[in-house]
């Protein structure tokens, strides 16, 4: 089996070239939307695999094989957020990978092994480990049972623990060639790639995800009226915006404010190149400081995405503090 995405190619070829004597705990770091998940996901097949090629990939074959791609492989385990349903009964993602399961991995790699082979945890995203949870592994780490591999995915690694980081053979995925990446979006039958690369900061996976979903049509609504700060209203639009995922919501205002900022300070557009002159316009009307501390503001709801009792009342306030930004 090949790389999962042609950019790949090259931290996946440092993987499978220590397959025979595996770092024990890997840290793979890199932007979001890059493909890490996906590596890691071959990585641990790879490791599983009772038949690999000549080059260390899995063969896609094997009865470990087969295990491992219809989920049930007993020597790999993914800890990862877990479903929640609330009282409302909606499910949701929960917020923090919680300390029962990271005792429940530690408990399982004191087992013996299934198969005669290699046992993976995966951890994703390790940054999401609460405090209990990112110790209880730690004492695992710091001594791993013999042909356990723990692979931690991370896009913001300094939320780690340091004693975490530093038991971790370290692999960072960068962003693709920009060619490479609009070459491979077209391959997926994605039109304006280049366009949808700007959007997504360069990582494909996102751009892909841009095309797809209703997310674009959303993003054009949103930033169609905070083009015209002056005439917005802060009540109907929160109401007509709690419906819009607060991810995509995030999304989409972190990079237009970041687009803001950049017209103020370096007089260049980096992700809303289709709202270009709007926000040349917008950029110099905007008072610096409170902008600022928007931005600021946003930065540190994306850390949380927690969905807040009254969605509409709160878009309402954001509003009207960013209006206040043109006043
Ligand atoms: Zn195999």
């Amino acid at each position: 089996m090949s790389a999962p995405y042609p950019w790949l190619a090259s931290p996946w070829q440092r993987l499978l070239a220590t397959r025979a004597r595996p770092a024990q705990a890997l840290l793979l770091t890199g932007p979001r939307g890059v493909g890490k998940g996906a590596l890691a996901l071959a990585w641990a097949q790879a490791l599983l695999c009772e038949a690999p090629q000549p080059d260390g990939a899995a063969c896609g074959q094997c009865a470990a094989c087969h295990w491992f791609e219809t989920g049930g492989h007993p020597d790999f385990r993914l800890v990862s957020l877990q479903e929640k349903t609330t009282k409302d009964g909606e499910t949701r993602l929960a917020t923090a990978i919680e300390v029962d399961q990271a005792r429940e991995a530690v408990d399982y790699v004191q087992l013996s092994t299934y198969r005669a082979g290699f046992r993976v945890v995966l951890v994703n995203p390790a940054d999401s480990l609460n405090l209990a949870a990112a110790n209880a592994l730690l004492k695992v780490l710091e001594e791993p049972p013999l042909n356990t591999v723990f692979v931690l995915v991370s896009d913001q690694p300094r939320r780690l623990l340091p004693t975490i980081r530093s038991r971790c053979t370290r692999l960072d995925i960068g962003l693709p060639p920009l060619d490479l990446a609009a070459q491979w979006l077209g391959a997926q039958g994605v039109a304006d790639a280049i366009q949808l690369l700007a959007l997504s900061g360069g990582t494909p996976l996102d751009a892909q995800r841009w095309a797809e979903g209703s997310e674009l049509d959303e993003r054009r609504g949103v930033l169609e009226s905070l083009a015209r700060p002056a005439k917005l209203d802060p009540v109907t639009l929160g109401e007509r915006w709690k419906a819009v995922s607060p991810q995509t919501w995030h999304n989409v205002v972190y990079k237009w404010l970041g687009d803001l900022l950049a017209v103020r300070l370096r007089g260049s557009v980096q992700f809303n190149r289709d709202f270009v002159d709007v926000l040349a316009q917008l950029g110099q009307q905007a008072d610096l400081a409170k902008l600022l501390a928007l931005a600021r503001m946003q930065a540190n709801e994306g850390r949380t995405l927690a969905h807040p009792l009254n969605r509409a009342l709160q878009l309402e306030a954001w509003l009207i503090q960013y209006r206040h930004v043109f006043d």
